[in-house]
């Protein structure tokens, strides 16, 4: 694979140890393949059984080892052909032909460079927040057992994201452990004779020097940069210290270190993209310095290197909400960015700030990183059908006059890498139903073999995930009472807490006001009734952190903690502190039911509920983000009438009364409803229904796949026609939009006539197009969707010109006449060959 590029000296060097079958050993802990491939877990156990257990980190075991212990392992024989068995194994996977090379034999698209803010791979490597860095770490993940060629490109923090302590007033401490980059599974880039990669970003009056590292993620490579360089002036050396963590000026760096380091990190390492996909707004720098660097290879303008390069580009946006989007004052996009937008662009810094405002003159506005990347890509997509929708709103203003339905946001549904989320035993009932390979191809398959699973088999997977989960909640929580200072008594007692045959419950999310984290608490006597039952118990699991600026969120954290601590909730409901990946596997693998209650539609996708799905989990979640795609009766259960409601606390009430009585008349009854054999019949159908028709749909396979087939492929090709021959056809373009800047106000319609002849309405128009000419437009009919439906559009074909007009035409179509002649209208709007309209033309004129 092109993108695969070891540089400079072999990796395991950096850690010189000369006992024989180190490298073997070095080659399977540096590759984070371990984290869905469990088949090395024992190799590490081995080698140092108790570290394994607590960290789950091969690398961290293999540092840590002594030499005379990895000596003594490695003379066993078994052992050794183990471990020559699997890099064998690992080699030959890493060959065989994929889905990628199979479903497009002639493609050459070199790489897809795939820039995120976080990366949530495993818990080895703690740099990540949350769904933002799931969806980028199992894309990676997906990408690898496709054989998509892409590059992963982020920043390596020195601390990460916060850890979370609960103290003995139940409150939130946030604590900042010191990521070792000797512990993590990351080596240094280094060039050819063996220097350590670093490149020089320039910033106001310094340079700036960043070091690079590698994280090997099967095929695919992850590239992070960070700042902790010794040659730093001190006030830069922390800027990659903390994931969302300092004000705006700090969060300025970081993202010119991801997007136009991130862009000059693979440049130097010799390797071409075609593709820039930006997961959210942070890396939108990567547009400017990619077009810098077309602007250095062909000597084109700023203008006609953007129109080029942005083919290639692809926006992925996260948010649902306006607000959500990072804004820079433009002082400060001067301040950092003036000197390389005139020095390094060619262009005064009022047309980069343009760039990022809604109103490209307005002096005070400030700078949009989302608006960056909307004029910097050829395409944008939301993360779930109704997110898509929801961003057409966002964005609508960029494109006044265009109806909101046709904003050019389309979407991809957000999946997870299911082999990275599934539990041994439920990974060995798939494999047993749909084969070893079944997430490495196509998955359309899988649905018919998994609904075949039997019964006992469901209900005994089910039960063995639970038991599991029981055991781990004990172990977890005596640790956790420990640390934060509870009595000998209260420590013993958590080792019994918890029953393995009740249902059990798991809701764990960040904390924050919209996913409505204390809803559950809405009437907590009534949630008390519904966990004591005698003979239905009912357990619950809560995890979570609040981001330590956000004290609402860690008011609701206190509150639940309250409520936790009366006696009459006994041993019904624990606080696991310190949510992170770990403990979302365990907690995914074993909870009967994953509740959901975000505020519509602020959820945009949501994935950790998307985790429980191959394990026989259940949802019972708003109809929000993916759930509102996936929702049907037979699946599980949903909460919300499909409609907003804002922060009506009117809704909330109402809520919280839906959810109270869906656990209480459907839940609890169905889950204690057995047959003779013990075996709850509709909830096992359920489960059925479920894992067959949601697991393979919900995976981030599916999502790359689309992502290929929708986006990278189109935008290989797009961007290699606008820069052939220097950017031939870019400048065209460039001239295109030129014309149409000019000539546009200068369009108007004639007259306009309308006959209905039998089953068609014929509609003939006069447009003066006046300065443009007719292949540079469209003129078109356009009827509204029925009921909120698609629109309807006709092209008008160019007839006859306008006796003595200069460039008046007549133009005329027919439809059939289904609906009234009235619904349509006439409307002209930019056209030009391989151009995005409205994204990169948004102009339009209509009969009014
Ligand atoms: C999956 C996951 C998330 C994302 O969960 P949502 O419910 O989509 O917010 C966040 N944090 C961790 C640790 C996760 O594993």
């Amino acid at each position: 694979m092109s993108n695969v590029r070891r540089v400079g000296s072999p990796i395991y060097t950096f850690f010189p140890i000369e006992v024989e079958g180190f490298d073997a050993l070095g080659e399977l802990a540096l590759d984070m393949r371990w984290s869905w491939n469990h088949a090395a877990d024992e190799v590490w156990a081995q080698l140092d059984q108790d570290l394994w257990d607590l960290t789950h980190n091969p690398w961290v075991v293999l540092q840590t080892v002594s030499r005379d212990r990895l000596k003594q392992v490695l003379k066993d024989p078994i052992f050794r052909r183990k471990v020559d068995d699997l890099v064998e194994t690992k080699r030959h996977e890493a060959e065989v032909p994929t889905w990628f090379q199979q479903q497009y034999p002639q493609n050459t698209m070199t790489a897809v460079a795939y820039f995120s803010m976080e990366f949530m791979l495993s818990e080895a490597l703690p740099i990540y927040s949350g769904g933002l860095g799931n969806v980028a770490g199992d894309q990676l993940k997906a990408a690898n057992d496709l054989g998509v060629p892409v590059v992963g490109v982020g920043l390596l923090y020195q601390q990460g994201y916060f850890r979370q302590v609960i103290d003995m007033y139940g409150a939130q401490q946030a604590l900042f452990p010191y990521n070792d980059p000797g512990q993590l599974p990351v080596m240094p880039v280094r060039e050819q004779n063996g220097e350590w990669l670093r490149l020089e970003v320039v910033l106001p009056g310094y340079s700036l020097w960043v070091r690079a590292w590698q994280v090997q993620v099967g095929r695919v490579m992850l590239y992070l940069l960070d700042s902790n360089d010794a040659a730093n002036f001190p006030a830069y050396r922390g800027i990659t210290s903390e994931l969302y963590g300092g004000g705006p000026e700090q969060r300025l760096r970081q993202e010119i270190v991801l997007g136009i380091g991130g862009w000059r990190l693979l440049e130097a390492l010799g390797i071409k993209p075609e593709v820039c996909h930006m997961n959210e707004g942070h890396a939108a720098f990567a547009v400017l310095e990619r077009t810098r660097i077309f602007i250095e290879e062909t000597g084109q303008p700023f203008e006609v290197a953007l129109a080029v390069t942005r083919a290639g580009n692809l926006f992925t946006t996260h948010t649902p909400v306006a607000d959500g989007f990072d804004r820079f004052n433009p002082q400060l996009i001067e301040h950092y960015l003036g000197d390389y937008a005139r020095n390094s662009l060619g262009i005064p810094s009022r047309d980069l700030l343009a760039l990022g405002r809604l109103n490209p003159n307005a002096p005070t506005e400030d700078f949009n990183m989302a608006y960056l990347a909307v004029r910097g890509s050829g395409a944008i997509n939301g993360v779930s059908r109704l997110h898509a929708k929801v961003s057409r709103g966002i964005f609508q203003q960029l494109f006044p006059d265009w109806p909101e339905i046709e904003v050019p946001v389309g979407h991809v549904t957000n999946g997870v890498h299911m082999p990275s989320w599934d539990s041994a035993e439920a990974d060995a009932l798939w494999t047993e139903s749909c084969g070893k390979e079944r997430w490495l191809g196509i998955t359309e398959t899988l649905e018919g073999k998994i609904h075949c699973a039997p019964d006992d088999k469901l209900w005994q997977l089910r039960a063995a995930a639970r038991k599991s989960l029981v055991g781990y909640v004990r172990a977890r929580l005596s640790k956790q009472l420990a640390a934060s200072g509870a009595t000998t008594e209260e420590i013993k007692k958590a080792h019994y807490i918890f029953d393995a045959n009740a249902l059990t419950l798991g809701f764990a999310r960040r904390f924050t006001t919209y996913k409505r984290p204390n809803l559950l608490l809405h009437d907590p006597e009534r949630l008390l009734r519904i966990l004591t039952i005698l003979e239905r118990p009912v357990q619950l699991i809560i995890a979570g952190k609040a981001h330590p600026d956000d004290h609402a969120g860690q008011a609701m954290i206190q509150e639940w903690m309250r409520f936790i601590r009366r006696p009459e909730v006994g041993t019904h409901v624990v606080f696991l502190s310190d949510y992170d990946m770990l403990l979302t596997e365990r907690l995914v693998q074993g909870v009967d039911v994953w509740i959901n209650t975000p505020r519509r539609p602020w959820e945009a996708c949501g994935t950790s509920g998307m985790k429980v799905l191959v394990n026989g989990g259940l949802n019972l979640s708003e109809l929000d983000g993916w759930w509102a795609e996936a929702y049907t009766p037979e699946v599980g259960w949903a909460l919300g009438d499909g409609n907003e409601h804002n922060s009506d606390p009117a809704w909330d009430a109402a809520e919280a009364d839906a959810l109270y009585t869906l656990l209480e008349r459907e839940v609890i009854p169905e889950f204690y409803s057995r047959d003779r054999n013990g075996i709850p019949l509709a909830w096992v159908a359920r489960i059925r229904e479920s894992m067959s028709r949601l697991t393979t749909h919900f995976s981030s396979n599916r999502a790359v796949r689309q992502y290929t087939e929708r986006y990278y492929v189109p935008a290989t090709a797009s961007f290699r026609e606008r820069a052939a021959d220097k950017g031939a056809a870019g400048a065209q373009m460039v001239n295109w939009l030129h014309n149409l800047a000019r000539e546009w106000g200068n369009l108007r319609f004639g007259e306009i006539t309308i006959a209905t002849n039998g089953e068609q309405h014929l509609f003939e128009v006069q447009v003066y197009l006046n300065g443009l000419y007719p292949d540079e437009v469209r003129v078109e009919l356009y009827a509204e969707g029925v009921k909120g439906g698609d629109p309807e559009r006709y092209e008008m074909k160019c007839g006859p010109k306008l006796i003595g007009a200069e460039n008046g035409y007549i133009y005329g179509a027919q439809v059939q006449a289904i609906r009234a002649s009235t619904d349509y209208t006439v409307r002209v709007i930019p056209s030009h060959t391989g151009s995005a309209v409205p994204l990169e033309a948004a102009q339009i004129h209509w009969q009014r």
